[in-house]
Formats: structure tokens, C-alpha cells, sequence
């Protein structure tokens, strides 16, 4: 397909996304193709033949100190237990075994900070902190089972945390480094953590917060939480409690070298993690051993194509989110895979900073959200312009359904049409990866995840028969058991039960997201339950209008929600960001509104249009409609604790309440 020559310019950039929307799949690009490590659609017949022994040729591919027994025990479903008898050691499969394989010497991460300074670590230098660094652990009283806290930035000491702890037994639970002090108490209270680990302060946009103060702010009363160690990275000073603070570089200078790997319970817990909360009150999710890194391996390995040997992997999330554990740590250093960790934000010190440093890593895979594939295009393609691209070969987006635009955006400007794009469906109870397309197989069309990855079986179900929808819209369900997912909900099993097994029963895992099968069987999952419209009995997805209005050129972004509406039961009220600094009119309105009646059609028109300078987002990027919902109508808004940034709800309380004034 023929392409304007100026990228730079957005006008002629926007005729070229318009032309390619008309383009319905891409194929994977045959010199891809070619050299993938699975290229014969057949791998999806014979997972579905056979899952078990699917997943036990995955299983093989981890290092076991002791074989299982059985692979499935399935006697008390939804408690289901994957190889069963077996033990392992996270840490030794992420770590030694590579070591002794001679791979010592391969960089595991390439650490980037926020001035430019640069950390590269190899596996035997991981393997060496990791030791001292967990019997330093041991000596304060950690012990298998302990929970411990981790709420620390994106530097390297995190990495080691975790792999410390799981060296131990000691299930971690993150806290991401942006969450306030609270959260983090409240977590540590609920999940009884004996020992804190967490720093002096953190980089924040060339600025420095100061982040162990704040936590003994909130802290000092929790009578659990023993101990709390200290990373000195930043030097901002702190006061340390006698008896119970410690510093990080103090102990482990002084900490026995050698710490061999615990042999552990392939069902032993190795991490709680809590949900990004865009829908709820965060679920304290639980993941254990040996089921989570068969999946998060084999999901890392194939569905970004790895070959540890030559590529240079990024993962542009935080640590403290289910895809820093599953695709940072677990499944990247499972493979043996050499990794970028970038400590800052995306637009700083410069909104080009990203492009910059997959030139400088020559980054082979790069896998992001999609909030920060429209943040850049945004920005403009200037900035991705100025740097050589050309090693990338594997593009990934998770976490929202990503628009056709910003898909086309990703293709065109950051992939130049020859890296596949994978989309790739999950969540924080599913641990890895589950619906996603696989690039040397999948043709990919913008906005759907495909198919299931091989060895998972998901269904779209009719919300009112329960039946699978062979084409149209329904709920999207997991029905069978997949060794990745979490086993309960942390000190919760009534409401794991409640949350995920009502439903449909005990078989059936209910995802809570809304799913489109297509004629062809993709499925294109199109948000949460609640996020579902309905106008004039018509059944809108959020994402739908969304990706429709974001069409129209002057958008950036947009959030649609349902409000009552006398006459049509819902209507539709958007929130939107336009580009740049572009201030929105009747005319634009009237524009966005011809876009929707074009592209879905006209009783899919947003109502109202509130201008946003932005919308209100998790910490991990995710649009809040649940409290867009309140603010349209005039609620107290919910649960408020993983919302990232106060101002801006508070803004469009302000704007919808000026709106209600003039309407009366
Ligand atoms: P909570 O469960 O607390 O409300 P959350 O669902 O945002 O928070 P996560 O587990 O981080 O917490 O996110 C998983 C959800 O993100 C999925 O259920 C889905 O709604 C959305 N999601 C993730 N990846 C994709 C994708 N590729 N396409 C569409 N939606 C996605
Ligand atoms: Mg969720």
C-alpha cells in the first residue's frame, strides 16, 4: 500500500491512517514468517487435542528439582493444582541455570536512569545480589512463607528484591513505586507483611521524592511489619528506626555469598499482587510457582518470538504492575532473555526519550500500553522521526483494546509496516498472556487480541442463554483451567468464588470483560461489563464509540460512558482530549458527531461532549469510566485509591457541574 513520504506532516499522515482503516487484516510479513519460532498454524490443533500435553512440553522447558506426580489435580474445581509433587525454584530458573550453562556473561538487564546513567547486569552478577541479598533475608527473619513488601521504583534493586524473596519461598507483594504511602499500608496490613523493602527516594522528572519518610509516616503502627530495609539510591536523607531499618548496601556487603535455591512446592505462593482497581476495590490476586512460570515462559517465548541469542527485549511497563512481573522479571529471565529497564517516564527529559533508547539498545521487541502509543502520537511523529527504528521486529501493546488508529500509528511510524503487532489479551488473575495473535502465524486486524494463545480455551457466551456466540457480542469466559491463573484471592476465597465463579459455575471462568466474535472467529474484546451502552436497545461497546471518535483528526483521546436518558434508556456522554493544543467548538462537535453516525451509525452519537485536558486514569494508565460515571452524574465518587492523578477528576466534576447550571 502506498504511503505519504512525509511523516511529519499530521495532516497527510491522517489521510494515510484513513486509507489504511479501509484494510481489513495484515499478514505476517513472510521474511518473518519464515524464521519465527512457530510458523505452522497446526500448533493450535494439536494444544486443543491435547492441553495437558501441551503444557507439560512447557513445564519440561523450566528446570524442576523434583518431577511432578500430576499434572492437573482437578478434584475441587475452581481450586484446580498444576503439577502436582513437582519442585522448582523461580530464582534458580530465572538465574543459575543460565549460569551454568556458560550464559553467565549475557547482560540480563540493561539498566537505563532518568540523567542518562547506564547499568548493565549480567546473569552471573543477578545470581551473585540475589544470593547475599536473600540470606540477608534469612538474618532478619524471613523465613518460607513470610510476605514481604516491595515498593521500590524502576531500578534494579527491584528485580533483585523479587528474586531474592521467591529464592526463599517469601511470596512478594509489589506495591507500584507511584502509589502513595497509604496504599502501601494498607496493603502490607492486609497481607500481614513481616519486612518492607523500599528506598530513600525516587526519581520523579529530574526531581527527587523523598519515599522512605513517607512511608514511616503512614507505617509506624503497624505491628506485623518487623523489619524495613532501605536501597540507598538516591541520597535523600531519612530517618532510620533503631532496631527496625536497615540499609540495604550495609547488609548485604556483609551477608554470606552462597544462598542455593530453595526446592519449593510447584503450588507454593510465589506473589500476591493487587489489581489496577479500575472496576472495584483491588483484588489481592495470588499466584504460585511452577503453573505461573510455565505460562509466563511459553507465553514470552512465543508470542514475541524471542531468540535470547540476538534480541534485546523492552517491556515499557512498571514492575509494579502484573506485567512487570509476568514479562520484566519472570518470563524474560526465565528465558535467558537480555532486557532494557528504563527507570523514567516516557517524556522525560525529552517526549523522544522511548525512540532514543531503542536506538541506542538497538531494541528488538518493544511491548507497551496503548495509553502510551496515543500519548506519542499526540506528541507527534517528529520525535520517533528523528532515531533509527530499524532493529525493532516485534511491536506488543496489553492492557486496554487498543484503537485502530493508534494500532495504525504503531504500524506505520514506529514499525515502518515490517514488525507484526501483537495485542495481547490478559490480566493480572489470568498471570500471563491468553488471547493474543502469533506473529509468524496470526493475520492481525487493528483492535483485535485473535485467537487464544494454544493450550487456552475462551469463550464469547450470550449474556442471557449462556451459550457460545459463534458471531456477535456477548461475556468472555475461560473454560478450562490454565496453569498461569491465579489459584484464589489473597485471604478471600469467598469472594474469589463470588467474583469469578458465580456466573457460570464452577467450570467457568468469568473474565468480566464484554467480547465480539467476527465472522471469522476473532474475538475483539471491547471492555469491562460494565462499560456496555445501550441506546434505543442497541448495545454499544465503550471502546467502539471511543475508537470512532478518536478517528476524527483533532481527537487525542476519549471516554464514552452511558447515562439515563428519558427517552433512548441510555445515551452516550464522551469525554474528550484534543490534540495538541486544540480547543474544541460547536463545529468540532458537530465533526466528532459525523464521525460516529459514519462509522457506526447515528443513534451511536455522543449526546454530550465534555472537553477534557485529560481523563481520569489508574496509575497504570487505564481510563476510570466508573468514576466518569459518577462525575456525570454528580456522585460521590468510589474508591479513589489507584486513581493517579486527583486534579484531573476534580476539574471535571467543576466542567459538568457548569454544564448542569447552563442546561437549567
Ligand atoms: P480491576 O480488576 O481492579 O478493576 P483491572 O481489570 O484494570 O482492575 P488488570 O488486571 O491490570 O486490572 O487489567 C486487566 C484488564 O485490562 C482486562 O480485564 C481488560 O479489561 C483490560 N485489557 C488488558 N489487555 C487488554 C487488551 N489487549 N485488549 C483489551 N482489553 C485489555
Ligand atoms: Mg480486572
Amino acid at each position: 500500500m502506498a504511503l505519504g513520504s512525509d511523516q511529519s506532516d499530521g495532516a497527510a499522515l491522517d489521510r494515510d491512517l484513513a486509507g489504511l482503516l479501509e484494510v481489513e487484516t495484515f499478514d505476517p510479513p513472510a521474511a518473518f514468517r519464515e524464521h519465527a519460532l512457530l510458523n505452522d498454524p497446526a500448533v493450535y490443533e494439536q494444544a486443543a487435542r491435547d492441553p495437558q500435553a501441551w503444557w507439560v512440553a512447557q513445564a519440561e522447558q523450566l528446570e524442576w528439582f523434583q518431577p511432578w506426580e500430576r499434572v492437573l489435580d482437578d478434584d475441587d474445581p475452581p481450586f484446580y493444582k498444576w503439577f502436582v509433587g513437582g519442585k522448582l525454584n523461580a530464582s534458580y530458573n530465572c538465574l543459575d541455570r543460565h549460569v551454568l550453562a556458560g550464559r553467565g556473561d549475557r547482560v540480563a538487564l540493561h539498566w537505563r536512569g532518568e540523567e542518562g546513567q547506564e547499568r548493565d547486569i549480567t546473569y552471573a552478577e543477578l545470581l551473585a545480589e540475589v544470593q547475599r541479598f536473600a540470606n540477608a533475608l534469612k538474618d532478619l527473619g524471613v523465613g518460607k512463607g513470610d510476605v514481604v513488601g516491595i515498593y521500590l521504583p524502576m531500578i534494579p534493586e527491584v528485580v533483585i528484591s523479587m528474586l531474592a524473596c521467591a529464592r526463599i519461598g517469601a511470596p512478594h507483594n509489589v506495591v507500584f513505586g507511584g502509589f502513595s504511602a497509604e496504599a502501601v499500608r494498607e496493603r502490607m496490613e492486609f497481607s500481614e507483611a513481616k519486612l518492607l523493602i523500599t528506598t530513600d527516594g525516587a526519581a520523579r522528572k529530574g526531581k527527587t521524592a523523598p519515599i522512605k519518610d513517607r512511608v514511616d509516616e503512614v507505617m509506624g503502627d503497624l505491628a506485623t511489619l518487623q523489619k524495613i530495609v532501605v536501597v540507598r539510591s538516591k541520597g535523600t536523607p531519612c530517618q532510620m528506626k533503631e532496631g527496625r531499618d536497615v540499609f540495604y548496601d550495609e547488609i548485604v556487603a556483609t551477608a554470606d555469598p552462597d544462598c542455593p535455591a530453595e526446592p519449593l512446592d510447584s503450588e507454593h505462593p510465589l506473589y500476591i499482587l493487587y489489581t489496577s482497581g479500575s472496576t472495584a476495590k483491588p483484588k489481592g490476586i495470588l499466584h504460585t510457582t511452577g503453573g505461573y512460570l510455565t505460562g509466563v515462559s511459553a507465553t514470552h517465548r512465543y508470542v514475541f518470538d524471542l531468540k535470547p541469542d540476538s534480541d534485546v527485549y523492552w517491556c515499557a511497563a512498571d514492575v509494579g504492575w502484573v506485567t512487570g512481573h509476568s514479562y520484566i522479571v519472570y518470563g524474560p529471565l526465565c528465558n535467558g532473555a537480555t532486557s532494557v529497564m528504563w527507570e523514567g517516564a516516557p517524556d522525560y527529559p525529552h517526549k523522544g526519550i522511548w525512540w532514543e533508547l531503542i536506538e541506542r539498545y538497538g531494541i528488538t521487541i518493544l511491548y507497551c500500553a496503548p495509553t502510551a502509543i496515543r500519548a506519542c502520537m499526540k506528541w507527534g511523529a517528529d520525535w520517533p522521526n528523528k532515531h533509527d527504528l530499524s532493529s525493532l521486529r516485534v511491536l506488543g501493546t496489553v492492557g486496554e483494546p487498543i484503537n485502530p488508529k493508534a494500532w495504525l500509528w504503531y504500524h506505520k511510524v514506529i514499525g515502518s509496516e515490517r514488525c507484526p503487532i501483537v495485542d495481547t489479551w490478559w490480566q493480572t488473575e489470568t498471570g500471563a498472556i491468553m488471547i493474543t495473535p502469533l506473529p509468524g502465524i496470526t493475520a492481525t486486524k487493528p483492535g483485535s487480541a485473535t485467537h487464544p494463545f494454544p493450550g487456552v480455551f475462551a469463550e464469547v457466551l450470550d449474556e442471557s442463554t449462556g451459550e457460545p456466540v459463534t458471531e456477535g457480542q456477548g461475556l468472555l469466559v475461560l473454560t478450562r483451567p490454565c496453569p498461569s491463573m491465579l489459584r484464589t484471592l489473597y485471604k478471600e476465597p469467598e469472594r474469589f468464588l463470588q467474583t469469578y465463579f458465580s456466573r457460570f459455575g464452577r467450570d467457568t471462568y468469568l473474565v468480566g470483560d464484554a467480547a465480539r466474535r467476527d465472522s471469522d472467529g476473532y474475538i475483539w474484546v471491547i471492555g469491562r461489563i460494565d462499560d456496555v451502552v445501550n441506546v434505543s436497545g442497541h448495545r454499544l461497546s465503550t471502546a467502539e464509540v471511543e475508537s470512532a471518535i478518536v478517528a476524527h483528526p483533532d481527537v487525542a483521546e476519549a471516554a464514552v460512558i452511558g447515562e439515563h436518558d428519558e427517552d433512548t434508556g441510555q445515551a452516550i456522554v464522551a469525554f474528550v482530549t484534543l490534540q495538541g493544543d486544540l480547543a474544541g467548538d460547536e463545529q468540532t462537535v458537530e465533526g466528532i458527531r459525523a464521525t460516529v453516525a459514519d462509522r457506526i451509525g447515528k443513534f451511536a452519537r455522543p449526546k454530550r461532549i465534555i472537553w477534557s485536558d485529560d481523563l481520569p486514569k489508574t496509575r497504570s494508565g487505564k481510563i476510570m469510566r466508573r468514576l466518569l460515571r459518577d462525575i456525570a452524574e454528580g456522585r460521590a465518587l468510589g474508591d479513589v485509591t489507584t486513581l493517579r492523578d486527583p486534579a484531573v477528576t476534580a476539574q471535571l466534576e467543576e466542567r459538568v457541574k457548569e454544564l448542569r447550571a447552563a442546561e437549567d
